[in-house]
């Protein structure tokens, strides 16, 4: 596990300015959400983290190490993204371990991380079969188990849970909460909804048209919503 840490990061897209100064420390293990409306800017400071999105201005920090100018690969983080594709024609295991086979390791320690892996998500009964044969919850553990076998210091997550239906979206958040103490490790989770945010988060961080409104544990913002907009969005009692 590591800690995340954003000083005054901004990006521009052309003339527009969409994240505007966002300074922030994720603690090493916590389980944070970034929460806020469509278009607030939450893809794009997730991104910023993962390296697929160049900082404007400002520095990226993740275990105390400054990784504003560095290669995705070279963060010790994996992504989870909301539209995840598995390879048709590849079982499980390929699926999951298809990561490292193309870094070119070992066979052996392959098998080993994928099996690994599998337990951790029991999937282990699963490992043969093709993405067609597993249902949807089945499939997003499999996505879930190519960022594991990385064994990354930091979980990024995408709305990873927006094309599933309510029932299997509900299970989800249960299992990733519970992959989360299983890990023992960093995990910034991307949502628009409030419901997952409130039940999920160590931490929820509140974004509104790329400035954070608001930071704190979920009911600390419940109860005590520092704007109208964080009231507003989390359906504070008045
Ligand atoms: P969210 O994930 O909260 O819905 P995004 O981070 O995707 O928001 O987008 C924030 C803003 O940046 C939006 O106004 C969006 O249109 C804009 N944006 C995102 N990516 C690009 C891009 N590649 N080029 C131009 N504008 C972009
Ligand atoms: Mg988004």
């Amino acid at each position: 596990m590591a800690e995340v840490q954003l000083r005054a990061v901004r990006k521009s897209f052309g003339a527009v300015e969409v994240i505007k100064g966002v300074d922030l420390r994720v603690p090493s293990g916590d389980f944070c959400v970034f929460v806020g409306p469509s278009g607030c800017g939450k893809s794009t400071l997730l991104r910023m983290i993962a390296g697929l999105e160049e900082v404007t201005d400002g520095q990226v920090l993740i275990g105390g190490r400054d990784v504003t100018d560095a290669e995705p690969s070279r963060r010790g983080i994996a992504m989870v993204f909301q539209n995840y594709a598995l390879y048709p024609h590849m079982t499980v295991a390929q699926n999951i371990g298809f990561g490292l086979s193309l870094a070119k390791r070992p066979k052996a320690e392959i098998e080993d991380r994928v099996r690994h892996a599998a337990d951790i998500l029991q999937l282990s009964h699963l490992l043969d079969r093709k993405p067609k044969a597993l249902s949807g919850g089945q499939r997003q553990r499999v996505a879930i188990g190519r960022a594991i076998v990385r064994d990354p210091k930091v979980f990024l997550f995408d709305e990873p849970l927006s094309n599933l239906d309510a029932s299997l979206r509900a299970e989800m958040r249960l299992e990733l909460a519970e992959l989360h103490g299983r890990l023992d490790a960093t995990m910034i989770y991307v949502t628009h909804d409030q419901v997952e945010a409130m039940t999920m988060a160590d931490r929820i961080v509140v974004l509104n048209g790329g400035r954070i409104e608001q930071t704190g544990a979920p009911m600390d913002l419940y109860r005590h919503p520092a704007t109208p907009f964080v009231a507003g969005f989390l359906g504070s009692p008045r």
